[in-house]
């Protein structure tokens, strides 16, 4: 945990700094009068709550001069170097890191692929190793690491940080969060991957802000992270959204979580594979336990490639259909695919579209939006989030940095 002292003599005056940074993240730059006037305090309290929160570094002031003539005021802003925060993604074939600043501009990033057969041991020490070196990239630019943010391809416990479960990588009962916290003394929060793209989304996206959003993760795994009125929902143990590990197809191929015609195994990278190699298409030997040769198909499918881009059509199919299903159980005005398999499902968008239409009642589909996101940093700008919130809801006061 952070060694500086948390602002806690008051609940109320913490509440109060809570609320002032809520402002400046709302609208930007804001003189002090003008936060005492949205937030009905007086200027006096504004005033010292800003003077902590410059104590701890987190807020700074500019001048400014209105007009030609007159005094300069000053503007209050969020100091986006403050610190640095880090994002650490576990995927089931590859671990990501990424440092940002408190601003969310991104500092460096770096991965290492994770070898098939790989224990859960041998792969959280590759993790860890990189953010040894991801906390002196930080701390080479003068940045001290306020927190880490974890995402995880499986079920996890999100008060606790214990992976629970991986239905595809077998992993469980691994107490990450309070591993971390030790062994790097910062706060971590751990996530379910799609959670994260989901929080991405709300937080960061284009639809910031939408109470009803459905991010569909699509990979070697699948999952959804699913706002419902503005709250990420995570039912009794936290484990929604394993919508991938779901009934799909009669007769269907064996899963990694023991059943059988589960979703993802129509949808997900492997689905591609195995219908890639069945119509006769050369994929690199060993290829089923990575998603490197993905890159390849998508070119080849770009430069025309009829057969990729069929099997692309039939797996695009499968998705939209599958769609429906949640899009009726959830009531979303935006639903948003990403993942690793984001990039291939733009190449196939129209059959997606036109599955999902064809299949969903046409009053739920009025006034949703489907999405296709082919940025792959979503999950680790959820992290980032994730981080952010923490630290501006327990902001480090009166440490007299
Ligand atoms: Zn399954």
């Amino acid at each position: 945990m952070p060694s500086k002292t948390r602002y806690d003599r008051s609940d109320i005056r913490r509440l109060n700094a809570v609320n002032v940074i809520d402002q400046l993240r709302r609208n930007g730059a804001m003189s002090r009068a003008t936060i005492a006037s949205r937030l009905g305090l007086t200027r006096a309290t504004v005033s010292n709550i800003v003077s902590d929160l410059m104590d701890a570094s987190l807020v700074s002031e500019t001048e400014y001069t209105e007009g030609k003539v007159g005094r300069p005021g000053l503007l209050l802003n969020l100091n986006p170097d403050c610190g640095c925060m880090i994002a650490v993604e576990i995927d089931l074939d590859r671990v990501t890191v990424v440092v940002a600043n408190v601003g969310q501009d991104l500092l460096w990033k770096d991965s290492v692929l994770v070898i098939s057969g790989a224990t859960a041991e041998d792969t959280l020490k590759s993790a860890a190793l990189l953010v040894d070196r991801a906390m002196s990239e930080g701390g080479d630019r003068g940045l001290k690491c306020l927190g880490i943010g974890v995402a995880w391809a499986g079920l996890v416990n999100h008060e606790s940080g214990e992976l629970v479960y991986g239905p595809t990588s077998g992993w469980s009962h691994i107490p990450l969060k309070s591993d971390w916290e030790a062994r790097f003394g910062v706060s971590v929060f751990v996530e379910n991957q799609a959670n994260a793209g989901a929080i991405a989304a709300q937080h960061l996206g284009v639809r910031r802000g939408v109470g009803n959003l459905i991010y569909l993760s699509v990979g070697l795994g699948m999952a959804a992270g699913i706002f419902v009125d503005g709250v990420l929902l995570r039912g009794s143990q936290g484990f929604a959204g394993q919508v991938g590990h779901t009934w799909y197809a009669d007769n269907g191929v064996n899963c990694s979580c023991g059943h059988q015609g589960c979703w993802v195994t129509e949808v997900g990278v492997l689905a591609v594979h195995r219908r890639l190699l069945a119509r006769g298409v050369e994929l690199p030997l060993g290829s089923e336990s990575n998603v490197e040769w993905l890159d390849d198909v998508c070119d080849r499918a770009k430069a025309g490639d009829r057969i990729i881009l069929s099997v692309l059509e039939e797996v695009g199919a499968q998705l939209g259909r599958g769609l429906s299903r949640l899009v009726q159980s959830f009531n979303p005005s935006v639903v948003i695919v990403g993942g690793r398999m984001g990039g291939v499902m733009r190449l196939c968008e129209d059959s997606v579209l036109s599955s999902f239409r064809a299949s969903a009642l046409p009053y739920m589909q009025e006034e949703m939006e489907l999405l296709i996101s082919e940025n792959d940093a979503d999950h680790q700008m959820g992290c980032l989030a994730t981080v952010f919130d923490a630290i501006m809801q327990n902001p480090l006061m009166g440490d007299g940095k």
